[in-house]
């Protein structure tokens, strides 16, 4: 029989009993309620015996199979062993997870929504001489309080990783990156970049004094070149030479060029903001390079120029001429003839925007994310033949960086291509109407 049907029968049994013998005095309906009180007692008490129990300081109550109480605490007890055997694989799970994130060679470090400290493995320890348990709980930018990490904390836009000196230790570099997760949660991931950072230096090294050393040889032997050449041309004896030499003149020509190419990439690799920033009359500027362009594009290229005037701009005048001179003489290399070329200078919102367009053979969409890499040519038998050194727009990446500047190229084959600068407003110091200069 069922705890329910049992119930069931013994409450119908303490009634009659209870009702059988009032009716005996002439009162059933006493008896009922006499009955029923009885029943209703009982039942609190066992419900006391199950509070007790529950809280820990009664005796059991489920050893009973006769009653509807020992199958409720049967229920609870039941309940109860489930979530405790869930609490074990939790803490389980979670003593594993600690244990793989404590081996990680990175530092990792969670975060609330007001970025204060949750918790951090070992390696942030190390990494970032954090202290446990002292610093849970701490606000991180007490203890990490490099501007730029601050600055990176409160922009709240964490697509990039920042790199800074390890406040502790000033030979080890650190690169720091936020993922953001879950509800307002925040992980900050360091790495230890120190060895990739000083690979970097001997390689930017090498090139530098490469390209120096280089130099002087190439100095000289460009000179032997030319004179031999102006006296080839002469008549004289070297007349049969004249093709050869002027080939060794154009060779020689084109490895000054990369040279001055690598030494400027070096000297722009240097440091990621240019530090000497001067007003620049960018108008003049442009107009300068609008000129060379149209010196070297003679009739088979229209230059044409709408730029503001009066223009200028906090920046490095060298590394601004060396931007707009590789984007116009490409524009010009890489446009046949007939084509128009048009720099396009003024503001856009906040912006300053410096546009040149071209109408020339256009790139293909899937060179476009790496033709500011180093020696990247979409053609490379047709760049060399073109005179380029593949360095051209790397240096306008790394120099328009410099300058806060971002470079976006636009281009469908065959259709021409659009390299796209833009400057924030607080490098203009001067801006006003525009000019045509076409
Ligand atoms: P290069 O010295 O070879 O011109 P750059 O770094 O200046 O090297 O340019 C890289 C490559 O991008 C070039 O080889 C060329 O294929 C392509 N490119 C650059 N500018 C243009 C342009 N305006 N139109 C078409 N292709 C271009």
């Amino acid at each position: 029989m069922s705890p329910w049907s049992r119930e069931f029968w013994r409450l119908a049994l303490l009634l009659a009993m209870a009702g059988g013998m009032a009716a005996l005095a002439g009162e059933p309906a006493w008896g009922l309620c006499a009955g029923l009180a009885v029943y209703l007692a009982w039942h609190l008490w066992q419900l006391r015996r199950l509070e007790l129990w529950l809280a820990g300081r009664g005796k059991r109550l489920d050893d009973s199979r006769l009653d509807i109480w020992a199958e409720v605490a049967a229920q609870v007890l039941r309940i109860k062993r489930r979530s405790q055997k869930r609490k074990r694989r939790l803490s389980f799970i979670l003593k594993q997870f600690l244990r793989s994130t404590a081996a990680l060679p990175d530092g990792t470090v969670v975060l609330s929504a007001d970025s204060r400290i949750v918790w951090f493995n070992q390696s942030a320890q190390r990494l970032l001489g954090l202290r446990a348990p002292q610093d849970n709980g701490q606000w991180v930018a007490n203890l990490i309080r490099t501007p730029a990490f601050i600055r990176y904390l409160d922009r709240g836009n964490y697509d990039e990783a920042i790199e800074i000196v390890a406040a502790h230790d000033p030979e080890r570099m650190l690169s720091l990156q936020i993922v953001p997760y879950g509800e307002d949660q925040r992980l900050l991931v360091i790495r230890d970049v120190t060895r990739e950072r000083r690979l970097d230096q001997v390689r930017k090294d090498f090139v530098a004094n490469a390209s120096h050393e280089l130099r002087t040889p190439l100095t000289v032997l460009s000179g032997y070149v030319e004179t031999l050449l102006d006296e080839a041309e002469g008549e004289g004896d070297l007349a049969p030479w004249v093709v050869p030499l002027a080939a060794m003149r154009e060779q020689t020509g084109r490895m000054e060029q990369l040279l001055a190419d690598l030494l400027l990439l070096s000297r722009l690799d240097e440091s990621p903001r240019a530090v000497l920033m001067r007003p620049v009359d960018l108008t003049l500027l442009l107009r300068r390079c609008c000129a060379e362009a149209r010196r070297l594009a003679g009739e088979k290229v229209t230059i044409q120029a709408e730029i503001v005037d009066p223009l200028v701009l906090r920046g490095v005048e060298g590394e601004l001429r060396s931007v707009f001179d590789n984007l116009l003489s490409n524009a010009v290399k890489y446009t046949p003839p007939g084509g128009t070329v048009h720099l396009e200078a003024g503001f856009v919102g906040e912006e300053l925007q410096i546009a040149v367009t071209d109408t020339g053979i256009g790139i293909a969409p899937e060179h476009l994310p790496r033709l500011t890499e180093r020696f990247y040519r979409v053609d490379g038998g047709r760049g060399r033949d073109q005179g380029g050194t593949g360095l051209g727009l790397a240096i306008v990446k790394h120099a328009l960086q410099r300058h806060d500047a971002q470079l976006s190229i636009e281009s469908r084959l065959g259709m021409g291509s659009r390299f796209l600068c833009r400057f924030p407003r607080d490098r203009v110091l001067a801006g006003s109407a525009l000019s045509n200069c076409g």
